[in-house]
């Protein structure tokens, strides 16, 4: 029998968080199989906000939920059945198209065909037109504001508000999810000061119906970002899903995009994300990522702010002072294209740059060595353009170092004797200069044998 996850009628609770102080949330109760035990679990899932936006809570949809869960159905095959209507045009698109074709050409991932089950409604909901943006901080969501926030765009598409939610997690420990998210609220807040936006700080726990380490959050997670948006249908009417993917790389299938993620097929997406309520947009991808860095390169709140670290999101802190750990591979070619466009010296404040320009030849030839989606070969001809010399020493240790490094890895990644050997020796440390979260899962692994 196909396996179902069932969502209860939204509800609005009200009390105190470590978080927020006088906070609110929107839950549900939501009964599933949790793919990380196979036990049958009933759960409330919950998206926490001040308490100020309590009037803007949508409990008379489930939509939050079911985008919120939709990869995690998809992912482990179970059909959704809700008791609150869904947005009607939202059912339509997501049944039509939307699952029935990422399931088609991504059934490796594997993303399985599911249904919805449950009433809808077409009724308008009235809301105060806010425009709002996801924002980590990065490179793409910097794009979206710094664009979004100029007097070209149409004063109705201009935007009002970031979000800063914990949806992005790739982290399971709960302490330390929400460690980290507080510990980035002022930095948001800050933002949105300098941006001249508004901030709606989201914390949720959808992270706790995903599959561990949640290749659902970092390949189709489009649905679950834009979920928070939906909790919000009577204050947000346009929502901007920043896309990391330029659309000559869009292909439905995703193994065919040569190492892009799910942002690939964000304009697919959006397209059925639209509510009576709510319009949901693509933005970026009519720019390459070495675009983007050019267009915020000297937006001042970018420069002051910009953290594309994937290290954190992760569970590992940078110590180094910085907004970003200046070591791993985000860090290290957003910093690679700065330099090649000649404006590194301008993020100093976020970016350990003398460190960078001190190892510039490893540094390069380890971005050459991971290059997958060719931000890297991007960068080497802007250097080109911009008359930046690249040391032929950088080449030396791209393939005389790094790929045999990235080679081995691949041959033992599955044996634990190897690593073992490899956390004990501190390799890590001493070939990327950080500590990946993994290690935790696989320390478990290697104590139980
Ligand atoms: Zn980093």
């Amino acid at each position: 029998m196909k396996k179902i996850i069932k969502i209860g009628k939204p509800y609005i609770t009200e009390g105190k968080s470590d978080i927020f102080g006088e906070s609110v949330k929107l839950c549900a109760k939501v009964t599933f199989e949790n793919p990380n035990n196979n036990q049958i679990e009933t759960k409330e899932c919950y998206f926490e906000f001040e308490k100020k936006y309590k009037k803007y809570l949508c409990i008379e949809r489930s939509d939050a939920f079911v985008m919120g869960l939709l990869t995690a159905a998809m992912e482990n095959d179970m059909d959704i059945e809700y008791e609150t209507p869904i947005s009607e045009r939202l059912y339509y698109q997501l049944m039509t198209y939307y699952i029935p074709m990422v399931a088609k050409y991504n059934s490796k991932y594997p993303m399985n065909n599911i249904k919805l089950m449950g009433p809808t409604d077409s009724k308008i909901i009235s809301n105060e037109h806010a425009v709002a943006t996801g924002c980590s901080g990065g490179v793409d969501t910097f794009y979206t504001i710094a664009k979004h926030v100029t007097k070209i765009i149409p004063k109705s598409n201009r935007l009002t508000h970031i979000i800063y939610s914990s949806s992005c997690t790739s982290d399971f420990i709960d302490q330390r999810v929400k460690d980290i998210y507080i510990s980035n609220l002022n930095f948001i807040n800050n933002i949105a000061k300098e941006c001249n936006v508004i901030s709606i700080n989201c914390y949720n726990n959808l992270y706790e119906f995903y599959k561990i380490p949640f290749r659902g959050f970092n390949m189709f997670f489009t649905t679950t970002f834009s979920s928070v948006a939906f909790s919000l249908q009577k204050l947000i009417s346009i929502y901007y899903a920043s896309s990391g993917t330029p659309i000559e790389y869009f292909n439905i299938d995703i193994e065919k995009t040569k190492g892009w993620d799910g942002s690939a097929i964000d304009i697919f997406t959006v397209a059925n994300l639209n509510t009576e309520n709510l319009s949901v947009y693509s933005t970026g991808i009519e720019v390459n990522r070495n675009e983007k860095i050019k267009y915020i390169a000297d937006y001042k709140p970018a420069q002051n702010n910009l953290k594309v670290c994937g290290m954190e999101s992760s569970g590992s802190k940078s110590n180094n002072g910085f907004n970003n750990c200046s070591h791993c591979k985000k860090c290290l070619r957003t910093m690679f294209s700065l330099y090649a466009i000649n404006k590194l010296d301008s993020f100093n404040k976020v970016f350990d740059t003398k460190s960078f320009r001190q190892n510039i030849n490893k540094n390069i030839g380890k971005l050459i060595s991971i290059d997958h989606n060719s931000f890297t070969k991007e960068s080497i001809s802007l250097c080109k353009q911009n008359k930046v010399k690249i040391s032929f020493k950088a080449y030396m240790y791209a393939y005389l170092y790094y790929k045999p490094i990235k080679i081995l890895k691949k041959i033992f990644h599955n044996s634990l004797i190897v690593r073992k050997i490899y956390y004990k020796l501190n390799l890590d440390y001493k070939l990327d200069g950080y500590r990946d979260p993994s290690y935790d899962y696989y320390k478990e692994k290697i104590n139980k044998k």
